[in-house]
C-alpha cells in the first residue's frame, strides 16, 4: 500500500468527519502521536501515528 505524505501544519481530511460537521483537520503535533485540531470547532485530539496514517483520507492543504 502507498504510504501516505504529510507534515506538520497540514489540513487534512479524515474517513470520519468530526461530530461537529467538519471534516479539515489541521497537524498541529507531529511525534510517535499526532495531534489534530478540527479546523471547525477547535477541538483536538490525539491519535497514534499508525491510526492516524488509517483514517487520513487525503492531505487538501499541503502546509509550505
Ligand atoms: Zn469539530
Amino acid at each position: 500500500m502507498e504510504r501516505k505524505q504529510f507534515q506538520l501544519n497540514d489540513v487534512v481530511e479524515m474517513k470520519k468527519p468530526h461530530p461537529c460537521g467538519e471534516n479539515k483537520w489541521k497537524i498541529i503535533r507531529m511525534g510517535m502521536d499526532i495531534r489534530i485540531k478540527c479546523e471547525g470547532c477547535g477541538h483536538s485530539v490525539m491519535i497514534p501515528r499508525k491510526q492516524f496514517e488509517q483514517k487520513l483520507k487525503k492531505v487538501i492543504e499541503p502546509a509550505n
